[in-house]
């Protein structure tokens, strides 16, 4: 399978029940959305799976309309309201996830410290 950004190949990584596409050239993640979820939850994942350096993240992430390695249809660009300097791209047919190097990482931290703040806020009441 290639990579819908930069047409390296995307290799199969395991890390404990986790399985992720990712790129050999430009280290971009191509994930399903379910095991997004898990990932989020599981410890320390992101040091496993998302290996690449945020800044070659940011040189793939201007590329518009990419097409889903699977399905060969245009994946849809979508922004997660809490964190609008991310943006993933997300196959309406199979529910994949294509996210840059480094935006797994951003995403994960940006969720937890703002769980955190939640207990903070929590705590003050
Ligand atoms: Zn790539
Ligand atoms: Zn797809």
């Amino acid at each position: 399978m290639k990579c819908p950004k930069c047409k390296g190949d995307l290799e199969t990584k395991h890390h404990e029940n986790l399985r992720v596409e990712r790129c050999s050239r430009c280290y971009g993640l191509l994930v399903e959305e379910v095991m997004l979820t898990e990932m989020q939850a599981s410890w320390m994942s992101e040091t496993f799976l998302d290996v690449g350096a945020a800044s070659l993240g940011k040189k793939y992430d201007n590329f518009d309309d990419i097409e889903c390695p699977l399905c060969e249809v245009k994946m849809d660009k979508i922004v997660d309201p809490g964190q609008t300097h991310i943006w993933l791209e997300s196959c309406p047919k199979c529910s994949r996830v294509f996210l840059d190097a480094g935006e797994f990482t951003d995403l994960k931290h940006e969720t937890f410290s703002d769980k955190i703040k939640d207990l903070l806020k929590g705590k003050r009441r």
